[in-house]
């Protein structure tokens, strides 16, 4: 169990009016969109002619994040990545953000400084400005709520209940590699309980591990389309694997489609670490969670200005709903998709 080391501050020496001051004091606005940040009652934004995004994500120390294995600074950066995902996947820009914490007396001033050395790293690489929050203590652990606001133009917005038939569907980066990444850090951390001798064999495992512990947004996935000039017809990220996400878009845009299993784009290493657990690397790509690569549909002529870029794969195509929503296995047997995403609840 964590507890603070003499050479730390207790969160109780600064109290909750000095922590903020000295969690938020170095802040600059990026963003002109930013009237008034930390310092008063709320912040101000101006957004002018584009429409507002806001998305919110709630992280809970045992439900969705393990301490024995995620350092504080990741942990801040990866709870900034995911919200930046959710706007990106809109075809929108992150802009600010807000930052709930709730803090046990297990973490030191020090902590918090790691945590926000995390989330202000996030928001300096994405240009994103931290513009308040709340601070609490609590009992039940740590607890971190992220509010993103983010701008796009209406015309720019995407939605996942517009994919149309006959369209490609499409995916950046790779998949599965998060849900290993896990996978890993589980089963050395149980190793560690029984033997806390044994270190942890992390070594050749830098990729998955990474994207587990910090993962990117696809920013440059959307940068690209407004470069290019091209709109997707529909649009989601992945954080609960490949078959929910083209679950939704599907049931949303009351289509079908083909998914072909030897399209799925996954890293060598995803597939060693696979192979290592006796897991099929599809399941991975299908199931495992929080790889926040985006998937969407393109109309048939834009395949070649797609296939231009290198982070993108295309994997399948809409069909009509009476097709079904379906996986064209390396066999080429039809094999049903159902929504099997992470489920917190489980
Ligand atoms: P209030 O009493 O109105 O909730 P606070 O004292 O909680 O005000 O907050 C004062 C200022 O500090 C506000 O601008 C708020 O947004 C900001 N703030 C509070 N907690 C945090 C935090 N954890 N991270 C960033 N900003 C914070
Ligand atoms: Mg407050």
């Amino acid at each position: 169990m964590k507890e603070i080391k003499k050479s730390q501050t207790p969160i109780s020496k600064l109290g909750e009016f000095a922590l903020i001051d000295q969690l938020t004091k170095n802040i600059k606005i990026k963003n002109s969109s930013t009237i008034k940040g930390v310092g008063d009652d709320a912040a101000i934004l101006d957004f002018k002619d584009k429409q507002v995004v806001v998305t919110t994500d709630l992280l809970l120390e045992g439900i969705h994040f393990n301490l024995i294995y995620t350092p504080l600074k990741h942990l801040g950066y990866k709870a900034a990545i995911v919200n930046f995902s959710d706007i990106y996947a809109m075809n929108a820009y992150p802009k600010q953000i807000t930052v709930s914490i709730g803090i046990s007396n297990r973490f030191s001033v020090e902590d918090i400084e790691e945590l926000y050395s995390g989330i202000n790293l996030a928001c300096e690489r994405y240009n994103v400005d931290l513009i308040g929050g709340d601070t609490s203590s609590s009992v039940t652990g740590l607890i971190i709520s992220i509010t993103a606001v983010g701008e796009v133009l209406k015309e720019k917005i995407v939605y996942r209940n517009t994919a149309k038939e006959n369209d490609l569907v499409c995916v950046s980066g790779d998949l599965g590699a998060a849900y290993l990444g896990l996978q890993l850090l589980e089963r050395e951390k149980e190793v560690f309980k029984q033997d806390s001798n044994i270190q942890p064999e992390f070594e050749g495992y830098d990729y998955i591990l990474e994207r587990q512990l910090k993962p990117e947004a696809r920013k440059t996935i959307i940068d690209f389309f407004y470069k290019s000039d091209i709109k997707p017809t529909s649009m989601i990220d992945i954080s609960d694997g490949l078959s929910s996400e083209i679950f939704h878009i599907c049931k949303n845009s009351n289509v079908g489609c083909k998914i072909y299993e030897d399209k799925i784009p996954i890293d060598a290493s995803t597939i060693k670490m696979a192979e290592e657990f006796n897991i099929s690397p599809t399941t991975c790509a299908l199931s495992g969670g929080e790889d926040y690569e985006l998937l969407f549909t393109i109309p048939l002529e834009q395949s070649d200005i797609i296939k231009s870029f290198d982070g993108i794969s295309i994997i399948g195509h809409i069909t009509n709903k009476e097709k079904g929503i379906n996986l064209i296995a390396q066999d080429g047997t039809n094999v049903p998709i159902i929504a099997q995403g992470w489920d917190a609840f489980m």
